[in-house]
Formats: C-alpha cells, structure tokens, sequence
C-alpha cells in the first residue's frame, strides 16, 4: 500500500486497561477527527491523554472497541504505513547516546546533512551546530540537553518525518512562556493541513484548535470547540 497523505481517525468505543491492572486506562472513548482537524486534549494528570495516544500508534491494542484510520482498522493497516503516516512528539523524549545526526536520522534515514541543519535551524536549535557539527556526541559520554531543547529535538523528529497524522504529548511542557510561546508558533505553522492530537495542560492557544476533548479518569468528560467549553 502506498504512502497516505491524509489521515482521518475514528475511535469507536474504546476501552483499554495496562496489563495486570484492575482499572481501565480508558472507558468507552468515541472520537472522530476528519482529516486536517487539530485536536486538543485536555485532563488532569493521570486521566489517561497519554494512553489514548499510544493506542494510535499502536504501542497498545485496546480490549475492547476499534480504531480506524482512513475507515481501515488499525490491526488490519500495515505497520510500515502506519509508522510512514504518524509523527509523535512523545511526553518523554528519548536521547540516545549517539551523534547530533543519529539523534535525528532516526526519524528520517534518507535525510541530507542539509536538510538536518535546516530542520535545527527551524526549531532554534542551531546553537547545536558550531562545535563539532553534526557529529556533535549527545547524551551519555556527550552533551546532554536541557528540557526545553529536548522538546525541539522531538519536535526536529517529527518534523524530518513530515506525517499526515501528528500525535503531540504536551510540547510545551516544563518550558517557560517565552520558549513555549516559540514552539506553540513554530507547531502552527509546520501542523497545517495535517491532522493533530495535542495533548496540553495550557489553556493557551486553544483558539487554534477545532476541538477540544477534557478527559476525565480514562473518560470523555466534555467536547466542543473554544467557544463553547
Ligand atoms: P499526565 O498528564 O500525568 O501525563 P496522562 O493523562 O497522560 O497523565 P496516562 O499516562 O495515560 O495519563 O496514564 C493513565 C493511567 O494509566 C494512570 O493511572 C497511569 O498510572 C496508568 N498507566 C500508564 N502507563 C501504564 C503502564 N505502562 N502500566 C500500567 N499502568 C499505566
Ligand atoms: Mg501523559
């Protein structure tokens, strides 16, 4: 099958609890996002936001319910498609000990040394560059990176990886107003026309969206658009 260009989900009932847990993470979840819309999801610690992403990409099957993207089942789409289609921000970002390059050609094997700098440049990260370049060691035995330029490295990722579908676990999170305001405009612009699950504690920025979805203990609790909530 070949590369999909526009994503759409369809979150049918759902419910999943984690192995050997008696709780269930998520109860009953039905959502639908049409191509192109920008979700936000909003919840106390806990609720379940992060779960609910990590069932799109597939880390967890839910018990019970079905997940559709583009009307085909999640368990019926092939991996490589699904992976080719989603881009994650992830909650906890992952350094590897391993080069500035490596660090990011994860996301994006066939990417040039080019369009990395490009990328580091776009997400305020080029102060990267001057000392050893792209062959810059990161993480144990190298540099190590602060939360905020932790957040705009996964945000580099995902960017390399260009995907329809963007799954975002609060970006902005531990950053000051300033830097988030930053990354908050940067993720405007680079999530047009794609389709957009954020996870966000903020209430700012919210106007952008075109729904938002307040979860409760693993439960839609509300849904509605900035105006109406
Ligand atoms: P936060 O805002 O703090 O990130 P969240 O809404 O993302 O919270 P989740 O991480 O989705 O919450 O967790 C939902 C529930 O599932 C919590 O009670 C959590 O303890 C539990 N949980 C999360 N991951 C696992 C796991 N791997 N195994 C068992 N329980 C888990
Ligand atoms: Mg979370």
């Amino acid at each position: 099958s070949g590369a999909l260009t526009q994503v759409s989900l369809d979150i049918k009932q759902v419910s999943f609890t984690y192995p050997q847990q008696l709780q269930s993470a998520l109860k009953d979840i039905t959502l639908t996002v049409k191509a192109g819309q920008h979700v936000a999801i909003l919840g106390r610690t806990g609720c379940g936001k992060s779960t609910l992403l990590q069932l799109l990409t597939r880390a967890w099957d839910p018990q019970q319910g079905e997940i559709q993207l583009n009307g085909i089942p999640l368990s019926e789409l092939d991996e490589s498609t699904l992976r080719a289609a989603t881009s994650v921000v992830p909650q906890r970002v992952h350094l590897f000990s391993a080069t500035l390059r490596d660090n990011l050609l994860l996301a994006a094997p066939q990417a040039s040394d080019e369009q990395l700098s490009t990328t580091l440049e776009r997400v305020g990260l080029e102060k990267l560059l001057p000392d050893a370049g792209l062959n810059g060691w990161l993480g144990e035995g190298g540099r190590q990176l602060s939360g905020g330029e932790l957040r705009r490295l996964a945000i580099a990722r995902a960017l390399l990886h260009d995907a329809p579908l963007m799954l975002l676990d609060e970006p902005t999170e531990g950053l000051d107003a300033e830097t988030e305001r930053q990354i908050l405009d940067l993720l405007a612009e680079v999530t047009a026309g794609k389709t957009v699950l954020m996870v966000t504690h903020r209430l700012r920025g919210l106007k952008r969206f075109d729904s938002i979805i307040v979860m409760d203990n693993g439960q839609i609790k509300e849904r509605g658009n900035h105006a109406e909530l």
